[in-house]
């Protein structure tokens, strides 16, 4: 059966599945082996090597590309391994890339600590108004690579307007959707050449794994990909493999969940009169709400929220959190709040923070499956712990210091 016809839950679970011949496992089996033999010199059954290729990886290659709905996918060790390996297939010495100042800060350093020392830069510009991507093009310039909603405010890129102007110029454009994965955003449908996903997020969902993925429909691209891949070892490992295939089969149904409890979170904490600003492409007072209806099929899972007392609140609202995790990723089962100010974007230029919107005071949350009500409560005592402190370090500050 055509995996064109079946809905995205099915095609989760179904999708690009090939049944175990062997012995009928309902599962795919893990080809836990670094090597293959060779039936005779020069004749083998379709793999050799486990840096090269492997039928677990090659199971989830086929999962994730009837997920994209593409030929073809490469998986890779982790999303970085992915965004390194498709930026070294592409780009020569000389060449030039543009990409979303809110891009993976990853993606960031891999510039600013290894491609601009072999002679390829890269601009980073404010893709959410499309003739800034326009202005920044040079004869040089290979690929674009876009990120929305960009970590950790959220801000949107049109991802059709920015397609179009790729087209005219004949770039190809890359979007890490890892974000919202092809569940929730649809970049080939918006006239994307790439789609990246760092399944390490939701692809996975299980916070048990790393890994990366880059879908195409160009088939001599991905044959590039897999040839550097080979070159560089950023294969995925067969374990990591395995667990991601039996992860991103609820992938749906846990993204649905995502959605619905990052909104109850996100309007509880716009109605706070501690919070400054909620971040939330759910909520009616996000700014991009129309282009977010557009070209999204859900706002996601992640919430970002000022707090009003600055960075001692967030710090001290993050000290308190007694359920929620402090921790750095998303995607996850588990909530994880992180305070990226001093996290993600701890080496982002102060005023480049400041400019991105990322103040102190900032809290990201990747909301994960709990009952809602039991984070709000937690987010409740800690906000409120957080508020007691300020008060106190206030008040310790006045002694120290008497008027006049
Ligand atoms: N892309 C995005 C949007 C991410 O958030 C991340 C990691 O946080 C990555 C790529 C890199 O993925 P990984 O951590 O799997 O290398």
């Amino acid at each position: 059966m055509s995996t064109q016809n079946l809905k995205e839950a099915t095609i989760a679970i179904r999708g690009g599945r090939t049944l175990d011949s062997h012995a009928g496992s309902i599962l795919f089996p893990l080809y836990q082996t670094g090597n293959f033999v060779h039936d005779a010199v020069g004749v083998d059954k379709g793999f050799s090597y486990s840096r090269v290729s492997n039928p677990t990886v090659d199971a989830l290659e086929k999962a994730i590309a009837a997920l994209e709905g593409t030929p073809s996918a490469v998986c890779f060790r982790t999303g970085m391994a992915a965004i390194t390996t498709l930026l070294f297939s592409i780009l020569r010495s000389g060449d030039h890339a543009i990409l979303s100042d809110v891009v993976y800060g990853g993606t960031i350093r891999l510039f600013r600590e290894v491609l601009d020392h072999l002679g390829v830069t890269g601009s980073f510009v404010d893709s959410s108004n499309p003739a800034n991507v326009e202005a920044a093009i040079t004869p040089t310039t290979r690929i674009i690579l876009i990120e929305s909603p960009g970590n950790p405010t959220l801000k949107l890129t049109d991802i059709a307007s920015i397609a179009r102007i790729a087209k005219q110029h004949s770039i190809l454009l890359a979007v890490d959707n890892t974000f919202l994965t092809p569940f929730l955003q649809r970049p080939f449908e918006l006239g994307a050449d790439i789609s990246i996903l760092s399944t390490t997020k939701y692809i996975d969902g299980h916070n048990a794994t790393v890994g990366g993925s880059v879908a195409a429909h160009d088939e001599k691209l991905l044959e590039r990909l897999r040839l550097i891949r080979k070159t560089l070892g950023t294969i995925q490992a067969p374990f990591e493999a395995w667990l991601t295939l039996q992860g991103m089969k609820t992938l749906p149904a846990r993204l649905r969940l995502h959605c619905s409890g990052a909104l109850r979170v996100a309007q509880w904490l716009e109605a706070h009169p501690a919070v400054q600003y909620v971040f939330y492409p759910g909520l009616d007072s996000f700014p991009q709400k129309v282009l977010a209806n557009q070209q999204q099929r859900g706002a996601g899972g992640i919430v970002a929220f000022e707090l009003k007392g600055g960075g001692e609140a967030a710090r001290e609202t993050l000290n308190h959190l007694q359920l929620c995790s402090r921790a750095e990723s998303l995607g996850g089962l588990e909530t994880l709040v992180t305070h990226p100010s001093t996290t993600t974007h701890a080496d982002v230029d102060p005023d480049v923070r400041q400019a991105l919107g990322i103040t102190d005071g900032l809290i990201r949350i990747s909301v994960g499956l709990e009952d809602p009500e039991d984070l709000i409560a937690d987010l409740d005592q800690a906000i409120a712990a957080s508020m007691i402190m300020n008060q106190k370090e206030r008040s310790a500050h006045e002694i120290r210091q008497p008027a006049g």
